[in-house]
């Protein structure tokens, strides 16, 4: 381990990035096949592989007690260490002397006999579990004869080396080390969760001949919010098709031998949620990991969300339940089948594949999916409406050649999402428009009314309204301006104030709490729905409103995280 310690050393000193993966990549290459599989997966965060279940259940006192007995040190000095650092491992680390007794049989601490020490401290049950495990830790620090040896023993442990590796950088070192292809490698890797048996499966070549791992989740990719409106410029490049998007509750199942498994957003096992699911992927013949929506469903449609909300954190469900919030699994990716890892496949491709998979059944369906045409923009749109008259969300647009990125946000996937909610606002300033709409004013300024009865700005739309309706507005607003001094205080610099007698009504994704206009918040893609003609400004929505709409989006947004 000694190696190990002065490697992790040299590489938290070490700022570059490149640096980094070639230290690591030079430790690597000079060990055996066993040290080489557990220093990789310790460098990769933590005392196992990412697919492995099993936890050391060491809590800090345990060690902390344990590492007195052996390094004879007082409480105070390792509080003040720790104080210092916030870092168990640096603060033990430093305290480090030679046991207090000298032993005749000590441990020669390798990655490969530290872990499967590491293995009897998980494998304790029972009774004596907790003194079982404080033994073999005993022993293991007794060998640590080196404090900064203790230190990085104390690091995995605590399942945080902080030397700044990521993973991808771990996954670099591993490819550079045996002069593997990186995509490849990292390919190995979301397939089998286990940096260890990647590295030394790179060190032999035989790469290509690890399986999809069953049971160790995969992260999902996500989608780029994009504002309704009247053109979709990203859809300019590439093939797209459009599905739904579901209001309901992401999960990726596994199938393997007709055993299931269900994993949420945050990786959680919710299987026993969702038993109906469960028991429709089980039927499914071929072992696979699928990627989907879990939607409340009744005779093929769509129930509101706030029905789904009764199933939602139940780690049990009963049978009047199992009736009254009947689900289903709305499928839309296939990320594997049998061994074969699909997520470097076009989506077109695994989409084919996906429907010669699945039969749809009760509480299993496969996404419809429709290609984006030509006439990208009313295409989009008149899809958009049939989704939410279908009762979805809005659409997802997803690009026809895309991979599958694991856990990222990117351009390939675009979501095109129903508005949280309308607000009825006054326009307060307004300002000439560009391209197209130069010559007239077309981007406007709106506010909601504040507790005090003032006017106070929460967003600006540029969209929504007709050219006919811009046109007609131009000249209203030049007339109805107001001086300069009259500048709200926020106000850009080419802002006109206007008076505020302008009611309209904005749809919008999101509210965030932001400084950039005097109410607080900032809404996220607002588009303008209608002139509300009918409406006084007296009437329109207060900050009061803004605040319930915000509230209703955060307590949302924790109960669909889960
Ligand atoms: P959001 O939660 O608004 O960021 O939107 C992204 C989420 O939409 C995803 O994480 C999925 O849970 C959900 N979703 C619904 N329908 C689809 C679909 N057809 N494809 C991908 N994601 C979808």
């Amino acid at each position: 381990m000694e190696r190990f310690a002065s490697t992790a050393e040299r590489i938290a000193s070490e700022p570059a990035k490149l640096a980094k993966i070639a230290l690591l990549a030079e430790y690597f290459r000079g060990l055996d096949d066993d040290d080489l599989a557990a220093a990789a997966r310790f460098f990769a965060g933590g005392p196992f592989a990412a697919r492995d279940r099993r936890t050391l259940a060491l809590g800090g006192r345990t060690m902390v007690e344990v590492a007195r007995r052996v390094y004879g040190f007082d409480d105070a000095s390792l509080l003040s260490n720790y104080r210092a650092t916030g870092d168990l491992g640096a603060a033990i680390g430093a305290l480090v002397r030679a046991p207090a007794d000298a032993m005749l049989f000590r441990d020669r601490l390798t990655p490969a006999v530290l872990e499967t020490l590491f293995g009897e401290i998980a494998g304790a049950s029972g009774k004596n579990a907790n003194r079982r495990r404080a033994a073999v830790l005993e022993r293991v620090l007794r060998a640590c004869e080196d404090p900064r040896v203790a230190t990085y023993v104390v690091k995995i442990v605590t399942g945080d080396l902080r030397v700044g590796l990521r993973e991808g950088l771990v996954l670099e070192a591993i490819a550079q080390a045996f002069g593997s292809d990186p995509r490849e490698v990292r390919r190995a890797l979301m397939a089998f969760g286990d940096a260890g048996a990647v590295a030394v499966a790179a060190k032999r070549g035989t790469l290509h001949e690890l399986r999809v791992d069953y049971g160790s989740p995969i992260g999902f990719m996500l989608a780029t919010p994009v504002p309704y409106g009247e053109a979709y410029a990203e859809l300019a490049h590439g093939s797209w098709i459009a599905e739904d998007k579901y209001d309901g509750i992401r999960a990726q199942a596994h199938v393997r031998d007709r055993d299931v498994r269900l994993f949420s957003r945050r990786f959680n096992d919710v299987t026993d949620s969702y038993p109906e699911v469960a028991s429709a992927l089980a039927a499914i013949a071929r072992d696979a990991i699928l990627d989907g929506e879990i939607v409340a469903m009744r005779d093929g449609g769509v129930l509101p969300f706030r029905t789904l909300q009764a199933r939602l954190q139940r780690k049990t469900v009963d049978a009047r339940l199992l009736r009254e919030v009947p689900l289903t699994y709305v499928v839309f990716d296939l990320l594997a089948i049998e061994g074969e890892l699909l997520i470097d496949e076009p989506l077109s491709l695994r989409r084919e594949r996906l429907a010669s998979l699945i039969t749809p059944a009760a509480a299993l369906a496969i996404a419809p999916f429709d290609p984006v045409g030509t006439e990208a923009s009313e295409f989009v749109n008149r899809r958009f409406e049939a989704a939410r008259a279908r009762g979805n969300e809005g659409v997802m647009l997803k690009r026809f050649d895309a991979p599958y990125f694991p856990g990222r946000r990117g351009k390939w996937w675009l979501k095109l999402k129903r508005e949280l909610s309308t607000l009825d606002v006054a326009v307060v300033a307004v300002e000439w428009g560009n391209g197209k709409r130069a010559g007239v004013l077309s981007d406007y300024t709106f506010a909601v009314r504040g507790d005090d009865g003032s006017l106070q700005a929460i967003g600006k739309a540029y969209s929504g309204l007709t050219d006919a309706e811009i046109a007609t507005l131009t000249p209203w607003f030049l007339e109805h301006r107001l001086p300069a001094s009259e500048r709200r205080e926020k106000a850009r610099a080419h802002e006109i104030p206007v008076e505020p007698k302008v009611v309209i009504e904005v749809a919008f994704d999101v509210i965030a709490e932001s400084d950039l206009h005097e109410s607080g918040f900032a809404l996220r893609f607002p588009r303008i729905v209608r002139i509300r003609d009918d409406k006084p400004v007296e009437e329109i929505d207060t900050l009061q409103r803004v605040r319930e709409i915000y509230g209703e989006m955060r307590k949302r947004e924790n109960v669909t995280e889960s």
